[in-house]
């Protein structure tokens, strides 16, 4: 499924993020950049070894911010590591916590001219934020982002599952009812 939003394309489709050929993948880290389970484990074995030197050089990043570092292996050229909150820790910040990794991981692929991104769902996995209030919110945190900048070009979802993926189209189909392209 995909929306345009203003000259950008927003897409939603099922599959794995390491497979993605856009100029960057977000990869949804923690704090310490040296890899996980789940997503994370999954980009550093796509990308190799480098990727983590790479992060160690970096050192560490807060929780709703983002870094970023070249792709190695990966058919991107950059992975933007952005930490989303644990839910369950994280209370009353979950939300903006959450909506910053987002808006952090758009700025600084802006700030270094990528015009393609692919994400996954951020933080709906080991950090436990259910997906029925995080998709709505990583829906509209990126089109607001894109309608105020077009420079970014697309934005994908790259849902792991059939539920993330339904979760995410309900979203999208509640933001933008009648714009399907
Ligand atoms: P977090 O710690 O932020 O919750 P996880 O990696 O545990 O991160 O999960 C985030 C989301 O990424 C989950 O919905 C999970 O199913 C999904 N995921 C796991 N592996 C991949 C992959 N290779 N491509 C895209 N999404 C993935």
């Amino acid at each position: 499924m995909k929306v345009k939003i203003g000259s950008s394309t927003l897409e939603l489709v099922q599959g794995d993020i390491t497979q993605q050929d856009t100029e960057a993948i977000v990869n949804a880290a923690n704090r310490t950049l040296l890899g996980g389970g789940g997503v994370d484990g999954a980009i550093h074995r796509a990308a190799g070894p480098d990727l983590l030197a790479e992060c160690r050089t970096i050192g560490s990043c807060d929780t709703g911010d983002a870094v970023i570092t070249k792709g190695y292996r990966l058919k991107a050229r950059y992975v933007i590591h952005t930490v989303g909150p644990i839910y369950h820790r994280s209370g009353l910040r979950a939300e903006r916590l959450l909506k910053s990794a987002y808006q952090r991981s758009l700025e600084v692929a802006l700030a270094n001219g990528i015009r393609s991104v692919a994400f996954p769902s951020i933080s709906t996995g080991a950090y436990g934020y259910p997906l029925s209030k995080a998709a709505p919110l990583a829906i509209r945190t990126v089109a607001n982002f894109l309608e105020e900048h077009p420079e970014i070009e697309l934005v994908r979802f790259v849902l792991f599952g059939p539920k993330a993926l339904r979760a995410f189209e309900e979203a999208l189909e509640r933001l933008y009812p009648s714009e399907k392209v």
